[in-house]
């Protein structure tokens, strides 16, 4: 079985209607982006005979939602979705600090990078997302929202933080930030890609014209290879020096105050979370353009034996770091009651929360 994405509704469009102008896709794709439009037969601006095609061949949201769950502090949202061939994918909404919602999209059902602490690991590699399925998460939470006049409607940020490595599907993760550039009021500064580091096609970013000038945030997790690796089995040779080489590279090209580098770094009792990681992590830090260290309490997950740093440790090791003049930020844990939480998604039943539709 493929692990490849499925074709575009774009494509499928130019197979059933080659004559059309290029004008009628960016006409069709604002259509999909326009709340008062809720299927095919809204959209008056194409004819009558297009859109019975339409109907019958393409899917008006390419990813319908089998189950939605809210946590009980009402912050966060998680959906299953199901994709055009029915296999199952998560995306959780997320209140954040400007009281506005993030989204936590997906790039991928499951994940081939099998990161130890990570449910979404555990699953494997399915397959890669569409563009479509990607982009569309961003219109389901929309609708969503619709429903519930009383929460804030407002959409204001976008973080590739779900299940699956972002950069392994580049393209498709490419188009659906250009969709949501094109047609939603996000910025490029308000959409976040975290990878693993997959250094070719960080790499390759730096030579793409295409490539939109979002955030990027680097799951980095240990300062040393060895010990990375038995977090990120995946960690490439000489990981921490093409890292450290690559943010100056992409600093002189896209850097500046709103557009620094990110390096995450989740904490895991006797694992990566003691003095010595972090002075290890102040030198490894300096070597780097980046700015900011974002520390992750570790969310549990079942069949695990990893345990969350205990707040003294994580406080220490900040410290540690804050004393070096290194920017550091917590990421506030979320949604861990419905399974939503980083490092969570992995399509299990949760006993807590409430089941929304
Ligand atoms: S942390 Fe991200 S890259 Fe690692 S296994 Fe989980 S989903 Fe994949």
């Amino acid at each position: 079985m493929t692990t490849e994405a499925p074709p575009n509704r774009h494509d499928r469009f130019l197979q059933l209607f080659p004559k059309e102008p290029a004008f009628r896709l960016r006409q069709i794709e604002q259509a999909y982006f326009t709340p008062s439009m809720t299927g095919w037969e809204s959209v008056t601006t194409l004819s009558k005979e297009m859109r019975a095609t339409l109907m019958q061949e393409i899917p008006w949201i390419s990813c319908t939602p089998v189950r939605t769950l809210s946590g009980g502090t009402g912050d966060t949202h998680k959906v299953v979705l199901a994709g055009y061939d029915k296999q199952l994918f998560e995306s959780v909404l997320m209140a954040n600090n400007r009281g506005q919602w993030t989204i936590c999209v997906s790039s991928q059902i499951g994940c081939a990078m099998g990161c130890t602490f990570c449910a979404t690991g555990t699953m494997g590699l399915k397959r890669s997302l569409s563009s479509d399925e990607i982009a569309d998460q961003y219109r389901f939470w929309k609708s969503f929202l619709a429903g519930r006049p009383e929460l804030p409607q407002r959409i204001s940020n976008v973080v590739f933080m779900g299940m699956g490595e972002p950069l392994v599907n580049v393209e498709n993760v490419k188009a659906a930030i250009h969709t949501w550039l094109a047609c939603t009021d996000l910025g490029p500064t308000r959409i976040t890609v975290s990878t693993v580091g997959v250094l070719p096609v960080l790499e390759a970013i730096l030579k793409d014209p295409d490539w939109p000038a979002v955030r990027i945030a680097i799951s980095l997790h240990s300062p040393e290879e060895e010990s990375r690796r038995r977090i990120v089995p995946t960690t490439a040779p000489r990981f921490h020096t093409r890292l450290a080489k690559w943010t100056h590279d992409y600093q002189a090209i896209h850097g500046n105050r709103r557009h620094h580098v990110t390096f995450e770094y989740t904490l895991i009792a006797g694992v990566n979370d003691n003095a010595e990681e972090a002075e290890k992590l102040v030198h490894f830090v300096r070597k780097t353009s980046t700015v900011k260290v974002n520390v992750i309490p570790l969310n549990p997950v079942g069949g695990k034996s990893f345990t969350a740093s205990s707040r003294q440790g994580i406080e220490i090791f900040k410290n540690i770091l804050l004393g070096a003049g290194i920017n550091v930020t917590e990421r506030k844990t979320m949604g861990q009651d419905i399974a939503a939480a980083c490092g969570q998604l992995a399509l299990t039943i949760q006993s807590g929360g409430k089941v929304v539709g």
